[in-house]
C-alpha cells in the first residue's frame, strides 16, 4: 500500500500589481492633466477605472476595507469576466490570469495564494511562461479527451464487428466528393430483421471487419441515427441459439 504524500498544485506564474489609487496599475496609461486655474490631476486609468455606481454613494464606506467608495477602483466586465465588473479596494492586488483575465484580491488573499517567483525571470518572461504552461495544460486535457473518444470508438467498433457476425453484413464506401473525411469513408451495413443499420468506421479499425465483403451494391436506406438505434432496440431475443442458452442456464447446466 502506498502512503499519502503532501503535494502542491503546480500553478503557472502570473503577473500581479498592487493598486492603491487611480493610475497605479502598470498598464493604466494615466497622464497628468494640467489646466489653468485647476489643480492638475491624473487621467482615469484604462485598466482600473474610477468606481462609479448609480446606487452607491462615493461617500459610502466600503464594508471590506473601510475606505470611502470614492477611493476605490473598478475593473470592467470585459477584463475580469465577472458580470457587472469588480470593485478594487485600495491595497488590492490585480492578478493577471492568462486569457487575459484580471482579478482583484485583497492583500491577505494574495499572500495566501501567491508567492514571489524565484525563477529569476523578468515579468514579461514569467507571463509568457505562464501562458505557455496554461496552453500545455489545456493541450494535455484535449489529448486526454481525444484518447477517451478514440477508446469509445474502439469499443463501439468491436461491438459492431460482433453484431456483423450475427446478421448478414457488408462493407461499403461513402461516395467520394462530399465533405466526409477521407479516413472515415468506410461504412458497415448490418442487415437486421428489424431493418438496416450502418456505422462509419475509421480506416485504422478496418481490420476488425476483415470478415466482410466490400460491395457497392448495398445502398443506405436513409435511416437516421435515431431510427438505427430504434431498430436495434426492436430486435427480439428469440433466436434458437439464445433460447437454447437460456434454457441451459435455467437448468443450472454448464455452458459449452
Ligand atoms: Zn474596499
Amino acid at each position: 500500500m502506498n502512503e499519502f504524500q503532501i503535494v502542491r498544485r503546480k500553478v503557472p506564474a502570473v503577473l500581479a500589481a498592487q493598486w492603491f489609487k487611480n493610475g497605479d496599475h502598470p498598464e493604466d496609461g494615466s497622464i497628468v492633466i494640467r489646466g489653468e486655474g485647476v489643480e492638475s490631476f491624473l487621467s482615469e486609468g484604462q485598466i482600473v477605472r474610477y468606481f462609479r455606481h448609480p446606487n452607491v454613494s462615493g461617500d459610502a464606506v466600503c464594508p471590506e476595507c473601510k475606505n470611502r467608495m470614492h477611493e476605490h477602483g473598478w475593473i470592467g466586465q470585459a477584463r475580469c469576466n465577472i458580470p457587472g465588473g469588480m470593485k478594487v479596494c485600495p491595497g488590492d492586488w490585480i492578478v493577471h490570469y492568462p486569457a487575459p483575465r484580471l482579478h482583484a484580491c485583497n492583500p491577505a488573499q494574495f499572500v495566501e495564494a501567491f508567492q514571489a517567483d524565484a525563477s529569476g525571470m523578468n515579468p514579461g518572461e514569467a507571463y509568457e511562461h505562464g501562458r505557455r504552461e496554461q496552453e500545455r495544460l489545456s493541450e494535455d486535457a484535449l489529448k486526454g479527451l481525444r484518447q477517451a473518444k478514440d477508446s469509445a470508438y474502439h469499443e463501439r467498433d468491436r461491438l459492431v464487428a460482433a453484431l456483423s457476425k450475427c446478421f448478414p453484413s457488408f462493407l461499403a464506401r461513402h461516395p467520394a466528393g462530399d465533405a466526409w473525411e477521407d479516413d472515415w469513408r468506410n461504412i458497415v451495413f448490418v442487415m437486421m430483421p428489424t431493418g438496416q443499420a450502418s456505422w462509419h468506421i475509421h480506416d485504422s479499425e478496418l481490420p476488425l471487419f476483415s470478415h466482410l465483403l466490400m460491395t457497392s451494391s448495398i445502398q443506405w436506406d436513409g435511416h437516421t441515427t435515431e431510427e438505427k438505434y430504434q431498430r436495434l432496440e426492436a430486435l427480439q431475443s428469440g433466436s434458437i441459439f439464445h433460447a437454447a442458452m437460456t434454457a441451459a442456464v435455467r437448468k443450472g447446466g454448464e455452458l459449452a
